[in-house]
């Protein structure tokens, strides 16, 4: 084979180079300020939801804490842990993220001093919590913030005290399928997901729908509504990973409801329960999901399939020209596997394609005809696998 240094080859190359480096880290960027932050230390603790139930008079009268208002919030913010003007940053982006939840949920917008909404920030390492009187979350700086998940929930809650005082406070009216965890936490991990600030259980930034095509890609089955709809919690501290998975079902299963139906239905479950508000009955609702999930992970597959072609493209060229193509193929390999992980939490193909390029070069050693019908055997086969979607 005759081997001419030809200078547009080279920019081809470099231009590839560029392009994989750039996706490489896009995705990567997205992940680094949550990895390399280091928690402060500061003076206001709390150990447990007990803790803090029981001392809340005393956190609210802290010295180290400092008291704000705002026009649909009362904040006790730490006077360690954030300067006057991070709090004033903080609390106008709260007011703002509350606008933005109830236009989304098209709850009642009710501004009333009697329904003002205490936020608590406090330093805690474990999970925030709220009710409809207050919120608390812990280190929003982080990045690994819950404010918009638990502000979600208080929302939620107030919208269903206002239903009970519009109904002579009858509590009767709120219907069987919203007394339980499942039904709150839909509408705080799909708005945490839209309007957070980036890094928060169980998604960390990462897009809810796209996690479960890749579920579902590697055979996961996704558990029963019902049953999740009976359980006292999602939250089981002895399976965090299982755990993890129900909160994004019950996320993704409200941003199917509430993109196909609206809003309205979804708040009408409250009053009515899923037959009453969708004519038709929870089991009915969740295999239209569960259609929808598949059309979602099929269609993620061929984009992952048609990046992995991509990745054997270059890697064929590099098995030509090796060292004018080596470095390209190398971080296309990179940025396909970074993405790979940002969209899918599935590693069989991606991983596949690297045993591949790597056949496929060893084999070139030898023939390079046999390396490339090596690399493109292996690595269609390889990325085959994620067009396969197992029945759920
Ligand atoms: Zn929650």
């Amino acid at each position: 084979m005759k081997r001419t240094f030809r200078k547009n080859q080279l920019i081809i190359s470099w231009v590839v180079l560029v392009v994989a480096l750039c996706l490489f880290f896009w995705p990567a960027a997205k992940l680094w300020p949550a990895l390399t932050y280091e928690q402060p230390d500061v003076s206001y603790k709390v150990s447990s939801i007990e803790d803090f139930t029981s001392n809340i008079d005393k956190i609210r009268n802290s010295p180290t804490m400092k008291q704000y208002s705002s026009e649909h919030f009362e904040f006790y913010l730490p006077i360690d842990y954030m300067s006057q003007a991070e709090a004033n940053a903080y609390i106008k982006w709260v007011e703002e993220r509350r606008g933005k939840v109830l236009e989304y949920l098209n709850h009642q917008d009710v501004s009333d001093d009697e329904l003002k909404i205490e936020v608590f920030v406090l330093d805690r390492s474990g999970v925030s919590f709220s009710n409809g009187k207050y919120f608390v979350v812990y280190d929003p700086k982080s990045g690994l913030d819950y404010t918009v998940h638990e502000l979600t929930h208080s929302l939620d809650w107030q919208q269903i005290v206002l239903l009970v005082i519009e109904n002579d406070e009858n509590e009767d009216i709120l219907h069987q399928d919203a007394l339980n965890n499942f039904f709150y936490e839909q509408t705080a991990v799909l708005a945490e997901e839209e309007f957070g600030a980036g890094m928060a259980f169980p998604n960390y930034g990462m897009p809810v729908d796209a996690i479960i095509y890749g579920q579902l890609r590697q055979g996961t089955t996704i558990e029963p509504l019902e049953s999740l709809k009976q359980r006292e919690g999602l939250l089981d501290d002895n399976e965090l990973t299982i755990s993890e998975w129900r909160y994004l079902w019950a996320g993704s299963f409200a941003r199917y409801l509430i993109e196909t139906y609206g809003a309205d239905a979804h708040r009408n479950v409250m009053t009515a329960g899923y037959q009453g508000a969708y004519q038709k009955p929870l089991t009915e609702l969740e295999q239209e999901w569960l259609t929808s999930l598949r059309v979602g992970a099929l269609r993620q597959g061929i984009m992952l399939s048609l990046g992995g072609v991509l990745v054997l493209a270059i890697a064929h060229l590099c098995l030509g020209r090796f060292w004018l193509w080596l470095l390209p193929v190398m971080t296309s390999l990179l940025a396909f596997l970074s993405w790979g992980y940002y969209l899918s939490y599935s590693d069989d193909e991606l991983w596949g394609l690297v045993i591949a390029v790597v056949a496929g070069g060893l084999f070139k050693l030898w023939k390079y005809k046999i390396g490339v019908v090596t690399l493109w055997t292996l690595g269609l086969l390889l990325l085959l696998e994620s067009l396969i979607i197992p029945a759920i």
